[in-house]
């Protein structure tokens, strides 16, 4: 372990009893109508010296030397609360919370998760643990832990689906709720005809095998009308919105509301279509 990393985490055991983590909230929505299907917990750490640690360089120091539990731990707590604190604004959400693989290693985890749940009054459904397939890690060793929170009512969604080690097979043997399209590919949507090829493929295998298909990096509204022309079912980028601290998300959704049916129709189909028009052989 390098002296930097021996510091981080040091600042991070400090920083998870000094409530200088938190978690800012993403919202997913219905390419049907735009309606809120959700919010994927996201966390954050702001380090009193060197201001805000992003989680992809402090979620792996916390994987490796044995933090990441206390992590998981913390955050789920912390998303419980913020599902009750929700509710009693009237907004009843499903919250998505990503889970570290090695976290899923302990059989008893899905009864912690659900009695942390049954002690707050949270329906186990509102909640979706977002998983992705490691080199060392491969989730079908956890086809049991996977299949005891699917029994909960608990969602399942394989997330940044098409890069590193997800795999087809996966997606067959696992007892998945949801597939999350990754960024690389909705990024490229507008340009290459590949792409888009893959982005509709992934959505039909999803929903041939049950799945929600959700297209996730969408940060323009070309994007957004490719994924929902491709025929996926939910949308998440910094266009609809970046993650948000909880307390707003109620004044978000009602001008989220406003703003959609002209976002769907600022530039039609048929315009944006003749850049590539034969795109996917149907035009
Ligand atoms: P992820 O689960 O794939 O989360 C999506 C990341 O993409 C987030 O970065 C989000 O802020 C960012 N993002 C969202 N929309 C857009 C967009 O339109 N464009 C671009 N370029 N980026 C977008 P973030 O918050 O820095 O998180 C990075 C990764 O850290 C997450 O990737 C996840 O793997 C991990 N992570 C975050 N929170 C937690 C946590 O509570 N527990 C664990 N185990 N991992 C976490
Ligand atoms: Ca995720
Ligand atoms: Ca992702």
């Amino acid at each position: 372990m390098t002296r930097e990393d021996k510091e981080l985490l040091a600042a991070l055991e400090r920083a998870l009893k000094a409530q200088h983590l938190h978690m800012f909230y993403q919202p997913k929505v219905r390419l049907r109508d735009g309606s809120l299907a959700g919010v994927e917990a996201l966390m954050r750490w702001d380090h009193p010296e060197l201001g805000a640690i992003e989680p992809s360089r402090f979620i792996p120091i916390a994987e490796e030397h044995g933090l990441i539990d206390d992590l998981t731990l913390w955050g789920l707590r912390t998303i419980l609360r913020q599902w009750l604190d929700w509710c009693e604004d009237g907004i009843d959400t499903t919250i998505a919370f990503n889970i570290s693989a090695l976290s899923l290693q302990h059989l008893d985890f899905p009864d912690l998760v659900e009695r942390m749940c049954r002690a707050l009054e949270v329906p186990a459904d509102r909640l979706v643990l977002e998983l992705t397939e490691g080199a060392t890690q491969p989730l079908v060793k956890l086809m049991d832990t996977l299949t005891r929170f699917r029994i909960k009512g608990i969602g399942l969604a394989i997330d940044d689906f098409g890069t590193g080690y997800s795999s087809l097979m996966q997606l067959r043997q696992l007892p998945f709720t949801e597939v999350k399209v990754d960024r690389a590919f909705v990024d490229d949507v507008p340009r290459s005809r590949d792409c888009r090829l893959i982005v509709q493929t992934v959505t039909e295998l999803a929903h041939g095998l049950g799945l929600t298909a959700t297209a996730e990096g969408v940060e323009t509204l070309d994007q957004l009308h490719w994924v929902a022309e491709l025929g996926c079912d939910l949308a998440q980028g910094y266009l609809i919105s970046p993650p948000m601290e909880p307390g707003v998300l109620g004044v978000w959704k009602k001008a989220f509301r406003r703003a959609w049916p002209k976002m769907m129709t600022e530039e039609p189909l048929a315009l944006w279509g003749d850049v590539e028009a034969d795109a996917l052989g149907e035009r």
